[in-house]
């Protein structure tokens, strides 16, 4: 992810955003990135996998960071009760195969249908036995993961 595209692309952006659009349409840009429209993948997902029960949710890709983080990537992550998925920007990038992009949409998404379980002493755990169980079950799953693990260092410093 190159500086100089970051900046431009950060321009552009805000130059389609122009004041004369209203603000729904505005909103409504945060899906398309250079490389991949988050809503056809989520849309397709919702169809194939959830039988459409993700109900009004937006996806965005999140803000772009100037520096990549150390040790922790986050891939993407949901707020449920604003129903919002966000993206890691740097998944926007042509090295980053679809099905990579539409695994790490389908793992958000499988949060909103698998119920956290609430752990003593009011610890929450979000990756239960089910949602891991129907996270294998993704059908790319396998070599995501495989992908993942050959690929974080490129995400981080
Ligand atoms: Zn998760």
């Amino acid at each position: 992810m190159g500086m100089g595209r970051k900046k431009k692309k950060k321009t552009t952006k805000r130059k389609l955003a122009l004041p004369q659009l209203p603000m729904q349409q505005q909103l409504n840009l945060r899906h398309e990135g250079t490389h991949f429209d988050l809503r056809e993948i989520f849309d397709d997902l919702n169809r194939r996998h959830f039988r459409k029960r993700l109900r009004g949710y937006n996806v965005e890709w999140g803000r772009r960071r100037k520096h990549r983080p150390r040790e922790q990537f986050v891939f993407g992550t949901i707020q449920e009760e604003d129903r919002l998925i966000r993206i890691n920007p740097a998944l926007d990038q042509p090295f980053v195969p679809l099905w990579f992009l539409r695994y790490v949409m389908y793992h958000e998404m499988l949060h909103s249908v698998v119920p956290d379980e609430i752990l003593p002493g009011n610890r929450r755990r979000v990756h239960t036995e089910e949602f891991n169980r129907r996270e294998r079950k993704f059908p790319d799953y396998r070599r995501a993961r495989r992908w993942e693990d050959e690929n974080l260092s490129k995400f981080l410093r």
